[in-house]
């Protein structure tokens, strides 16, 4: 019944905005921070991703990428993450704003995707600035503790991610709260909705008053915002929304 809600919803969207959280990826094997099986169990973020930690002493979070960082580099796109992209492909969702850093949602095909939390898919030199490929950092990992920079011998390579205690790009949260704005349909999906400032841009669309889907395995504190609760796995719903969107106007 809510699918077939959703469905519609999407059918008559025409620049629609989707906003993901670490859940769409679970199904893509990258563990999410927060609920069960969650990364803050097993680690302490304070320790591995504040900036001020990793001035001090970058091995803490270099260490941890040695053991979590070659299953997310390896991770593939789920079903969901190619719903959205087909989504865009027919001319029913304008963009992808996400607060992940995991690459899948271009990998999977979609185009405007305005990365909050910057990508983990590449690393830059503090020092002199030079940017590489996470994957060829991570490689020297086993004979590199913390990694040094190919350029200046530098050590404090930093993942190009948002740590905490770190502005989150301005550009990019500009373009998202204007995207929510403007948009005929909000979708969320996968997210816990308690960090600032991806919690706010739903709560931006429905000021504007755009229609909201929440597609999220557990409850969130807009739930009552929505128009349309699904709580479920977003690989599994959200390709069943896409579908009947999809036959509903005949694309
Ligand atoms: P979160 O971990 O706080 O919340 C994830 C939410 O997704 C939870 O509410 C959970 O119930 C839900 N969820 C889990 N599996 C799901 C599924 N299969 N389908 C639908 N929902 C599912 O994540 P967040 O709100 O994105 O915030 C955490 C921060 O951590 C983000 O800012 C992000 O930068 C970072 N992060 C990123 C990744 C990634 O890039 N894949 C992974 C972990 C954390
Ligand atoms: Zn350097």
């Amino acid at each position: 019944m809510s699918i077939a809600r959703a469905a519609e919803l999407v059918a008559r969207a025409r620049r629609g905005v989707a906003l993901t959280g670490a859940g769409i990826s679970a199904e893509s094997g990258i563990p999410t921070f927060r609920g069960e099986g969650g990364l803050w169990r097993q680690y302490d973020p304070v320790k591995v991703a504040t900036l001020e930690n990793f001035l001090e002493d970058p091995a803490q979070y270099w260490r941890v990428a040695r053991e979590r960082g070659p299953a997310v580099l390896a991770a593939r796109p789920n079903a969901g993450h190619v719903a959205l992209a087909e989504l865009e492909a027919s001319g029913h969702i304008a963009a992808v704003v996400t607060q992940n850093t995991d690459g899948l949602h271009r990998d999977a095909g979609s185009r405007r995707v305005i990365e909050l939390h910057g990508t983990g898919r590449t690393v830059q030199c503090l020092d002199c600035g030079v940017v590489e490929s996470r994957g060829d950092v991570q490689a020297r990992l086993a004979d590199e503790m913390p990694p040094r920079c190919a350029v200046c011998g530098g050590t404090f390579m930093k993942p190009t991610v948002v740590f905490f205690g770190e502005q989150m790009p301005a550009d990019a949260v500009a373009q998202a709260f204007e995207l929510a704005r403007d948009a005929d349909l909000m979708l969320v999906v996968g997210s816990s909705l308690v960090v600032y400032p991806a919690a706010e841009v739903p709560l931006v669309a429905a000021r504007a008053g755009v229609p909201i889907v929440l597609i999220n395995a557990e409850p969130t504190p807009i739930d009552d915002l929505a128009d349309v609760v699904i709580h479920g796995r977003s690989g599994e719903v959200l390709p069943e929304i896409a579908r009947l969107a999809l036959v509903a106007s005949g694309g």
